[in-house]
């Protein structure tokens, strides 16, 4: 009876479960990513996290068959290291997770990008189950994206799927990246944050950074965006609408290019937006595409918060010693 682990370790949260063999989740925990230190403190947490998660699964320490962790970073599965990992704290260099990890369980562990593992989760077990090829778009604090082809993973010489980084304004904002004029430049939730920062500067008002101050946040997190839009804050209309013009305008040109079968909009922002923004970006995609006479499926994703996690299990699953 197998038990897989599965770790998403963002810049803000790890997210860990413990699943069944069908990928059922028995057990799951969320940790704050330390912010301080450096990678071996963020490993001690991720072990914290899937202790706790075992806990909650009633499953031992040691009973684990393997692990999977979805990660930002440079990643090679092989050596089983991540590198500059940048929204981590003093994670520049190159760090053992996979050995650090695998001694603390006893375990196989498999390591992949936080990205792929999402796109692949919800190919494999969420809303894009039922196509063949997907693209997949991870609106948070930056905007991620994945792509399957032919049922198939593909990730080029291993940058493919920078949907946040397609261009939707030659000449227009300088990107988190640091290039001009990209999707994420727009839509990220960092960059929407920058924005709203820049526009209070210049005098307008907004009760976005009021919340921010009533929840104890010093960030604009997507719980925040979505109360000043439900309490109809003026520029929290115009940034989110914005963001979600930017998303249609890189998806459709994605989508002339790529004309796959589904697009699943997930992500922190995405999840929690939910179905309304979807039908948004489906709406802001049309004017741009070229067969719009048969648009793509625009899907929520369905496997909420815990997708990168129970998408990491699929990697633990293709690292469990049966299959080795
Ligand atoms: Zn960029």
């Amino acid at each position: 009876m197998a038990r897989y682990g599965g770790i998403d370790l963002g810049g803000t949260k790890i997210q860990a479960v413990v699943v069944d063999e069908d990928h059922e989740v028995l057990g799951s925990a969320r940790h704050p990513t330390p912010t301080e230190g450096g990678p071996a403190d963020v490993a001690l947490a991720m072990i914290g996290a899937m202790r706790e998660a075992l806990d909650g699964a009633g499953v031992g320490d040691g009973e684990l068959t393997a692990v999977g962790v979805g990660s930002p970073g440079v990643i090679d599965d092989e050596a089983g290291t991540v590198t500059s990992a940048r929204n981590l704290p003093d994670w520049e260099g190159t760090y053992p997770l996979a050995g650090k990890l695998g001694a603390a369980f006893g375990a196989p562990v498999g390591l992949a990008n936080d990205v792929t593992v999402a796109t692949n989760a919800e190919f494999e077990l969420g809303a894009a189950k039922p196509y063949n090829s997907l693209l997949g778009v991870f609106w948070g604090t930056g905007v991620g994206g994945g792509i399957v082809l032919d049922g198939q993973v593909w990730d080029g010489r291993g940058g493919a799927g920078e949907i946040g980084h397609v261009v939707v304004k030659y000449d227009g904002r300088k990107c988190p990246c640091g290039r001009i004029g990209c999707m994420e430049a727009y839509a990220g939730r960092g960059a929407m944050e920058t924005r709203a920062r820049e526009k209070v500067d210049e005098g307008e008002k907004t009760i976005l950074f009021d919340i921010m101050e009533e929840k104890g946040k010093t960030r604009l997190s997507s719980g925040i965006w979505q109360r000043a839009l439900e309490r109809d804050d003026k520029l929290a209309h115009h940034l989110v609408e914005r963001a979600v013009h930017a998303i249609g305008v890189a998806v459709a040109s994605s989508m002339n290019l790529l004309d796959v079968e589904a697009v699943v909009i997930g992500g922190g922002l995405g999840i929690r937006l939910g179905e309304p923004y979807v039908e948004k970006i489906r709406e802001a995609m049309m004017p741009h595409l070229f067969s719009d006479h048969r648009p793509p499926d625009v899907l929520l994703a369905s496997l909420g918060d815990l997708g990168g996690a129970v998408g990491a299990t699929l990697l633990a699953a293709e690292k469990a010693p049966a299959h080795a």
